[in-house]
């Protein structure tokens, strides 16, 4: 009897392929990974792709086109599971910023000749356009964790994935808090773990690129921000960097407009 090996697509949108890089970082432990499964379709790393459907899809990037917006749609149609990757695909990305903002004007700073151009005027997470199965945050993501989701994917269980904070992981280091013994602001309390506390370890405030927490208490984070003297149009610039369009980062942010 001939066993069919799991195929795995991965798709690009609105991005900068750095998460698909961090995919391509795994090296020794992708190709234990390429041992147990078909990688089909990945334009980044093979010029071979094969036709759908797909057992698991990882997409990279937001919808800002319509193009994409229908893409996306065959995307889901071909994948069994489907899970986003990095910032860009479940917050919007940095280009999020452009759904505070005229979009007509950016172009007519940016391009020569913007009526060539064909834009949404928003940029929107991969979720509010079809079912994802699971988002990993992070920008990028961290490899050993997009590991983790497409093994457990491959073995139909949850990924291990910690929903804690940033801040579990400072004192996991041993850190002292930055925010409270030199007043600088961190978003660490509402942001997700995976990055293992980096800045705050080097005595920089987290800007929370792997997005909100599960159950962020961004209104308690605001009210120390507030006591730290961080005036409203920096707060608001605090959540609305990497994942302006994650629900939770934009209500603080549009609370301190
Ligand atoms: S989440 Fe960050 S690293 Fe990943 S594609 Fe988007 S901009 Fe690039
Ligand atoms: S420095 Fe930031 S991440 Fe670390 S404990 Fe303080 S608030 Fe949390
Ligand atoms: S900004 Fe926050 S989440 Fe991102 S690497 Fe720094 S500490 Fe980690």
């Amino acid at each position: 009897m001939t066993m069919t090996r799991p195929r795995l697509a991965v798709w690009k949108f609105a991005s900068c392929d750095g998460c698909q890089l961090s995919l391509l970082d795994c090296e020794d432990e992708l190709l234990a990974v390429a041992g147990a499964i078909d990688i089909a379709n990945f334009a980044e790393a093979s010029r071979d792709i094969l036709p759908g459907p797909y057992d698991l899809s990882l997409v990279e990037g937001s919808i800002t086109t319509v193009h994409d917006a229908e893409r996306i749609q065959e995307v889901r149609r071909m994948s069994k599971y489907l899970v986003t990757i990095g910032a860009c695909a479940t917050a919007g990305g940095i280009q999020a910023l452009r759904n505070f903002q005229d979009v007509k004007e950016f172009m007519a700073i940016v391009y020569a000749s913007p009526h060539y151009i064909s834009t949404l005027a928003t940029s929107t997470p991969i979720a509010d356009h079809v079912r994802v199965d699971f988002e990993l945050r992070g920008c990028p993501i961290n490899k050993h964790q997009l590991l983790e989701v497409i093994i457990a994917f491959l073995h139909r269980r949850r990924p291990a994935i910690s929903a804690h904070s940033v801040c579990i992981e400072c004192k996991l280091r041993g850190n002292p808090c930055i925010m409270v013994t030199q007043k600088i602001a961190c978003l660490g309390p509402v942001t997700h773990a995976g990055c293992g506390a980096i800045c705050p370890s080097y005595n920089r405030g987290c800007y929370g690129c792997y997005g909100p927490m599960e159950s962020p208490n961004t209104e308690s984070l605001s009210a120390w921000l507030e006591k730290l003297d961080v005036a409203a149009p920096d707060i608001a610039r605090l959540f609305r960097s990497y994942n302006a369009a994650a629900p939770a980062f934009r209500k603080a942010g549009d609370r301190h407009e």
